[in-house]
């Protein structure tokens, strides 16, 4: 598939489908799809009917290659049909095309927002969707309910020929990464980059620059990548936090993030900037 199709974001939908449009169904957190030999795809018909399940909400999302997109609920009690499976979106990961799995993240997300949003939650009024923005406004107060996003920075940090790369609790085992962390309220990004690894890691940065941002449905983040130079100061782990943490030459890397990860995107810059990677398989900002 085609990497570069533009997404064209909407709200509303078509008088009526006469094209199959991509439906990316979910039933709580996974997505209904069709697995292949070695791939996954996301259903496409014209009418979602027409895979004979109960829907409880439906979004329009917006077109890809001239082909709409929705976001469905399904209705908790069914069970996928002969040929389709329900899976969990970080199962999907990496199996399906990128621009898909990336609405597919998108699609969660909208209906993670309906389905947490019926109610206001300073009045406790039901909300009604708007008809020109996505959002939900409560028709008693007023209030404005959009769909969560929580930006969190990611951020190589170099020191000559070797990049810092810590062990979070939570990773697999043996995998280390760039470091991560969530934004704070009045917070810029730069002070997020600065503090984040002055926390995690003890450490002081300098010519902090950005690289590339990702949205990661895990469950509403929107990462946003940099890559800087260390300045000074001794690893010193939070352990509430890390588990390890160290510096890495290119040729001598522990097991890194897979693939499409804005980590990895920031890791493969690195390894190409010391000659490891060969063409083709060498990560890039987006
Ligand atoms: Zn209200």
């Amino acid at each position: 598939m085609d990497k570069n199709r533009i997404f064209i974001s909407g709200i509303e939908p078509p008088a009526e489908n006469l094209e199959p449009a991509w439906w990316f169904a979910f039933h709580d957190d996974k997505l209904l799809v069709h697995p292949k030999a070695s791939s996954l795809s996301i259903p496409c018909l014209v009418d979602f009917e027409e895979s004979g399940l109960t829907t409880v909400g439906q979004h329009y999302l917006g077109q890809i290659a001239d082909r709409h997109c929705y976001a469905v609920e399904l209705a908790e009690d069914i069970a996928p049909p002969p040929g389709m499976d329900l899976l969990g979106l970080r199962q999907v990961y990496g199996v399906v095309d990128e621009d898909l799995f990336v609405l597919a993240g998108r699609a969660l997300q909208i209906v993670e927002w309906d389905r947490t949003n019926q109610y206001c939650s300073r009045c406790g009024s039901r909300m009604r969707t708007s008809p020109t923005e996505r959002a939900k406004e409560c028709p008693q107060c007023g209030l404005l309910a959009f769909p969560r996003l929580s930006p969190a920075i990611i951020v190589l940090v170099e020191r000559e020929a070797e990049i810092l790369l810590a062990r979070s609790y939570h990773f697999p085992p043996g995998r280390y990464s760039v470091i991560a962390g969530f934004v704070e309220p009045g917070e810029t990004l730069e002070e997020a980059v600065v503090r984040e690894i002055r926390e995690e890691v003890g450490l002081a940065i300098k010519d902090i620059r950005y690289f590339g941002s990702q949205p990661w449905p895990f469950p509403h983040s929107l990462m946003i990548g940099f890559t800087s130079s260390y300045a000074g100061g001794e690893i010193s782990l939070d352990d509430a936090e890390i588990e390890d943490a160290g510096w890495y030459r290119a040729n001598s890397l522990p097991d890194i993030p897979d693939k499409i990860s804005i980590s990895r995107k920031l890791i493969d810059w690195f390894l190409a900037k010391h000659g490891v990677l060969k063409g083709g398989d060498r990560g890039k900002p987006r």
